[in-house]
């Protein structure tokens, strides 16, 4: 069975892949490459195309005849998303639209869609669950927004029925070092504290501290990546189920501060992290840390690996082993 999944040749699609090749599906990958890596690329079939061109996504529905899509690609950088709003509106809004409205016309109406916990804001003292009112600070989260909304809009028009996953953080790196994370430039605070383990970078620059946490570092919930595709493929089986349209968050319900990311880092591999304290980084929410687990309850979802020193150690393996640079 072909599952179609856009931005298969990124970090976390492109452990979709391998997890859906794993267990019997047949992924097939729709990237445009502006952040993914085609050697990431190793469980199914290749189309180099673009979201935002809807005659490439009609030829990618026509020629795999897809059961089912898993909608990874999207840009996901805050930062970039505080300088560059229409570019986030662009991508991944009309990108998503051009591949719903396909799926739509193909009859291709299963979707899995990655959302992320940047929709719910800065909320202090509230529980994020997955009824919490959704107030994005930024473009990049108000762009998963719309396209959750669009889901709904879709579903009730037109018959699409969507699991959205909110993920919180995701880290670490596939077990076998098959695939991993790494983007050019690195923004993400796993990798970047890993690249200065390594030497590649002088140091890791502590964004805020001074914010109202324990250690006046930024506090995030982390997730593996190997436990965050498991959660696509319950959410891929009770869609093809019928169960009907749901979102998820996709967090453990612990939170680290960007000090216990850089702790847990010098014990697990044993080496210096040199930091420096900086700025805060715009559009940083202070805490997000999921307090949901309908996941766990509802999709039998078990992320088991999800311990800091585990995604470390895992991401860790990967850093030494591999990496797309050509
Ligand atoms: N962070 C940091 N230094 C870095 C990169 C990230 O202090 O070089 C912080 C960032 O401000 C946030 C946390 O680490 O509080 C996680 O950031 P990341 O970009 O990994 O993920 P995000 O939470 O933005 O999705």
């Amino acid at each position: 069975m072909n599952i179609l999944v856009s931005g298969g040749a990124g970090y976390i699609g492109s452990h979709a892949c391998k997890a859906l090749a794993q267990a019997g599906f047949t992924p097939v990958t729709f990237d445009n490459l502006s952040t993914g890596w085609r050697d990431a690329v190793q469980f199914g079939p290749f189309i180099q195309g673009d979201l935002t061109d809807a005659e490439a996504i009609g030829r990618a529905f026509e020629t795999y005849e897809p059961k089912a899509i898993l909608h990874f690609a999207a840009l996901s950088r805050v930062d970039e998303a505080m300088r560059n709003p229409g570019l986030y509106w662009r991508n991944n809004v009309l990108g998503s639209l051009n591949l719903i409205e396909a799926a739509v016309e193909h009859g291709c109406l299963d979707i899995v869609f990655s959302s992320t916990c940047a929709t719910y804001g800065d909320q202090d003292n509230v529980i994020l669950d997955e009824t919490t009112q959704q107030q994005p600070l930024n473009a990049y989260g108000a762009s998963k927004q719309a396209v959750e909304q669009m889901l709904r809009d879709f579903g009730a028009t037109h018959g699409v029925r969507h699991v959205v996953f909110r993920y919180f953080n995701v880290a670490g790196a596939d077990p076998e070092a098959q695939v991993g994370e790494f983007h050019r430039p690195e923004t993400h605070l796993v990798p970047i504290v890993l690249d200065a383990v390594a030497g590649v970078r002088d140091g890791v620059t502590i964004y805020g501290t001074d914010y109202p946490t324990e250690d006046g570092t930024c506090i995030r919930d982390y997730v593996h990546v190997s436990d965050l595709v498991d959660a696509h493929l319950l959410g891929l089986r009770w869609l093809l189920e019928g169960k009907g349209s749901r979102a998820f968050n996709l967090g453990t319900g612990s939170g680290f501060s960007v000090r216990d990311v850089i702790d847990a880092a010098r014990r697990v591999t044993n080496m210096d992290v040199p930091t420096t304290l900086g700025d805060r980084r715009p559009g940083d929410a202070i805490k997000l840390v999921s307090g949901s687990n309908r996941a766990e309850h509802e999709l039998n979802w078990k992320p088991c690996k999800s311990t800091m020193p585990q995604m470390i150690e895992d991401a860790w393996r990967w850093h030494q082993v591999a990496d797309y640079r050509e």
